[in-house]
C-alpha cells in the first residue's frame, strides 16, 4: 500500500496521551513527600535526590497487527530509585498510561519497598495501548518488543518487572522468555508474578489482595470493629479487588458491593464473591451482565453506607468532589494513588482511617521479593510458608506505620511516608553520593 501520512493525526502512537481531569499523580506524590520531608527535617540536597527519578526510558514499540499493518505504541520504564537494591515495579498496559503516572507509580514503589522492608528500589513501566482491542498475538508481540527495547534496563540484579493493570502471569512469561533468548540462558528471576511452572511463587497471584485483607483486619482491630459485623464495598474486580473481596468475605465480612469497568453490583444481603470470580473468568474478564445483584454506578459504590471501602481499580477515584460523601470508617487502598491530597484532608477531618497504598497493597511486592529469593536459590516454598511470612510482614509493617503516625501525630499515610523516606534517606547517607 502506498505511504500516505494523515496530516490530522496528533501523534504517531496508536493511543493519544490522556488528558487528566484530576491532579497530576506525580504532584500528588510530591505533596505527601513534602509533609514527610518537613517532619524528618530532610537535607535539601537529599530532598532533591529522593524526589528525582534516577532514569526515565521512553521507547517506541512497533507492533505488526494481525492484518499485517504496523502500529506504533509508546512504552515507558521509569527507575525512580536504587538505593536499597535493584529496582522493582509492575508494568501496566492501559490507554491512559503517561509519563507523570509512571513516575508517580515508580516513586510509590520506592517508598513501599522501604515500608515493608523489602531490599528493592522503585520502578514502574507501562505501554499506552488498549489490550481489550488487541488479539493475544498482538499483545504478545507488543510485550516482546517492549522487553527487547529495554533489554539493557531489565535484569535480575538491575530492574525486575511484575504484573500490574491488564498484565498477568502469561505476559510475565513472555518477558522472561524474551529476556532469556537475548541472554542465552533462562533467567527466571528477571520477572515476578510469572506462572509457578516457570519459577513463580505459590501465593503471588493472591498476595496483594491478601495483604489488603491483613491490614484491613489490623485496622479493624485498632478501631474496635468486628469483621462479622462489618460491611465492605470494593471498587475494581481484577487481581487485587477480587481477592481482597474474597478473603474479607472468608474472614466474616459482608461484601455488599463490587464494581469493575462495566459498573457496580450491589446486594444488601451480601454478594457471593466466589460466584462472581467464576462469572468473570467465564465472561472474558468482565462482570457485565451479572444478574444476582442490583446495578449501581461506580460513583454510588464509593459513597455507600459501608464500614470498609477498598478502592482497587486506579488512581484519583476519591477526590475533593466525593470525599465528603464517603461513609466508610476505613479505606484500604488496594490501588495505587486512589485518593488525591485534597481528598485526604477531607477524609482526615471526618475521622476516616485511610490505610495508604504504600502499605495496603505492599503484599504484592513482598511476595515478589519471596519469588525472586526462591528463583535465585532454586528452591521453592510451600503456599503455607509464603502466606505465613507475608502475614507476618504485613502485620509488622502495619504496626510500624501505626506507631509512626502516633509518634508524629499524623495520618497513617504520612506515617508511612515518614518511615519509607527515612529508611531510603538513611541508606543514601550510608552509601554517600558517588562522584
Ligand atoms: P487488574 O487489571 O487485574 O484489575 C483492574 C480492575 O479495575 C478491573 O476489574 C477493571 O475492570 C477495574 N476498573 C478499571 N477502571 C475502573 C473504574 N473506572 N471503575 C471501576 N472499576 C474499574 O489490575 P490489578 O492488578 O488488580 O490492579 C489494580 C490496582 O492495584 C492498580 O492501581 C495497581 O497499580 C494496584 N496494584 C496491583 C498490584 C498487583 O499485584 N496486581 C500490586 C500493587 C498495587
Amino acid at each position: 500500500m502506498p505511504f500516505k501520512r494523515n496530516l490530522h493525526e496528533r501523534s504517531v502512537y496508536q493511543e493519544p496521551a490522556p488528558i487528566r481531569d484530576h491532579d497530576d499523580p506525580f504532584q500528588s506524590m510530591v505533596e505527601r513527600f513534602d509533609i514527610a520531608a518537613e517532619i524528618l527535617e530532610l537535607d535539601p540536597g537529599f530532598y532533591e535526590y529522593l524526589i528525582t527519578p534516577s532514569r526515565v526510558h521512553i521507547t517506541a514499540v512497533p507492533v505488526v497487527q494481525d492484518n499485517g499493518r504496523v502500529k506504533m505504541y509508546e512504552g515507558i520504564r521509569v527507575i525512580h530509585n536504587e538505593v536499597l537494591g535493584p529496582s522493582k515495579g509492575g508494568i501496566r498496559f492501559a490507554p491512559d498510561v503517561d509519563i507523570d503516572e509512571v513516575k508517580a507509580l515508580a516513586a510509590w514503589m520506592t517508598w513501599k519497598c522501604a515500608v515493608v522492608g523489602v531490599p528493592f528500589g522503585g520502578a514502574k513501566g507501562g505501554v499506552r495501548c488498549n489490550p481489550r482491542e488487541m488479539s493475544a498475538g498482538e499483545v504478545e508481540r507488543l510485550t516482546r518488543r517492549y522487553t527487547a527495547n529495554l533489554i539493557d534496563v531489565f535484569g535480575p540484579d538491575r530492574d525486575i518487572p511484575a504484573p500490574d493493570m491488564n498484565t498477568n502471569a502469561q505476559i510475565m512469561a513472555w518477558i522472561l522468555d524474551t529476556y532469556s533468548m537475548h541472554s542465552r540462558r533462562t533467567e527466571n528471576a528477571v520477572v515476578t508474578g510469572k506462572p509457578i511452572l516457570l519459577g513463580g511463587s505459590a501465593g503471588r497471584k493472591e498476595a496483594t489482595g491478601r495483604g489488603v485483607m491483613t491490614v484491613t483486619l489490623a485496622a479493624m482491630e485498632r478501631e474496635g470493629m468486628r469483621p462479622d459485623q462489618s460491611t465492605v464495598a470494593v471498587q475494581g474486580f481484577g487481581n487485587v479487588g477480587s481477592i481482597a473481596a474474597l478473603l474479607l468475605a472468608e474472614q466474616g465480612c459482608k461484601v455488599v458491593a463490587v464494581s469493575d469497568i462495566s459498573g457496580g453490583y450491589y446486594n444488601a444481603d451480601g454478594l457471593d464473591v466466589q460466584a462472581m470470580i467464576d462469572y468473570v473468568e467465564a465472561n472474558k474478564g468482565s462482570l457485565e451482565g451479572y444478574q444476582q445483584a442490583d446495578k449501581i454506578s461506580n460513583d454510588e459504590l464509593l459513597t455507600l453506607d459501608v464500614d470498609v471501602l477498598v478502592p482497587a481499580a486506579k488512581e484519583d477515584q476519591i477526590t475533593k468532589q466525593n470525599a465528603a460523601d464517603i461513609q466508610a470508617r476505613i479505606i484500604a487502598e488496594g490501588a495505587n494513588g486512589p485518593t488525591t491530597p485534597a481528598a485526604d484532608d477531607i477524609l482526615n477531618s471526618n475521622g476516616v482511617v485511610v490505610i495508604p497504598d504504600i502499605l495496603a497493597n505492599a503484599g504484592g511486592v513482598t511476595v515478589s521479593y519471596f519469588e525472586w529469593v526462591q528463583d535465585r536459590q532454586g528452591y521453592f516454598w510451600t503456599l503455607d510458608r509464603v502466606n505465613r511470612r507475608l502475614d507476618r510482614s504485613m502485620r509488622q509493617a502495619f504496626d510500624n506505620v501505626y506507631d509512626a503516625a502516633e509518634q508524629y501525630d499524623v495520618s497513617l499515610r504520612i506515617g508511612a511516608y515518614v518511615l519509607g523516606i527515612d529508611k531510603v534517606a538513611t541508606a543514601l547517607q550510608m552509601r554517600g553520593i558517588y562522584g
